[in-house]
């Protein structure tokens, strides 16, 4: 069975394809989709829904997509769903890095988590599949790898930020990648 991933994004298609093994993983562009596929509610399980449903609705096609936010305790879990656009409709890192900055200034809980949901469309039927990192958010950003808050988020237990970890070393963690793996046991077992 073949699976469409609703992602453009060659970084989420590589890990994807390196955890779902017995899949056929493909992006959207093999279907010729390019569409702004609507992202409208207000938490992250809703989107994810939303997003592979819209596949499945428009095209009938077994497909997943993934909607990530990343979750700050002293901020009531925000930015949340809002993380691509917490600075602002332009959607970019920098700012939206600084921003978290800005209002964590003199905070002493700094605690955070990454959360992933995945949501697998099978014959029009939606199955999800949650992964989490904790971690903390820097005092300032350090590394270059990754993306997003990756400068910004240290995950629990190690000394380095997200973008100080090489791509395999954060693809063994990631939020993203512990829901994939849950998506793919699911996959394995004949989706039961
Ligand atoms: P998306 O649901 O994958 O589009 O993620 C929403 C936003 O969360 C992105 O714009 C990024 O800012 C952030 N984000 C998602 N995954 C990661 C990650 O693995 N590291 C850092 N930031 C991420």
């Amino acid at each position: 069975m073949d699976l469409i991933f609703a992602t453009n994004n060659a970084g989420k298609l590589a890990e994807a394809q390196a955890i779902i093994k017995n899949h056929k993983v493909v992006s959207l562009k093999e279907i010729g989709c390019y569409d702004d596929i609507p992202e409208t509610h207000e938490t992250i399980s809703e989107n994810a829904e939303e997003k592979a449903m819209y596949l499945w609705n428009k095209y009938h096609v077994n497909c997943f997509s993934d909607d990530t936010g990343l979750e700050v305790s002293a901020l009531n879990n925000a930015p949340g769903v809002y993380s691509a656009r917490y600075a602002g409709p332009k959607k970019d890192p920098n700012d939206n890095m600084a921003l978290l900055l800005k209002n964590l200034e003199g905070a002493e809980d700094r605690s955070a988590r990454f959360h992933t949901e995945v949501v697998l469309v099978i014959d029009g039927v939606p199955h999800h599949f949650e992964g989490y990192v904790n971690g903390a958010i820097t005092l300032e950003k350090r590394g270059s790898e990754g993306f997003g808050y990756d400068p910004i988020f240290q995950p629990s237990g190690y000394g380095v930020t997200m973008a100080e970890m090489s791509a395999d070393e954060k693809n063994s963690i990631s939020h993203r990648a512990m829901a994939l793996q849950k998506m793919a046991v699911f996959l394995a077992n004949g989706c039961k």
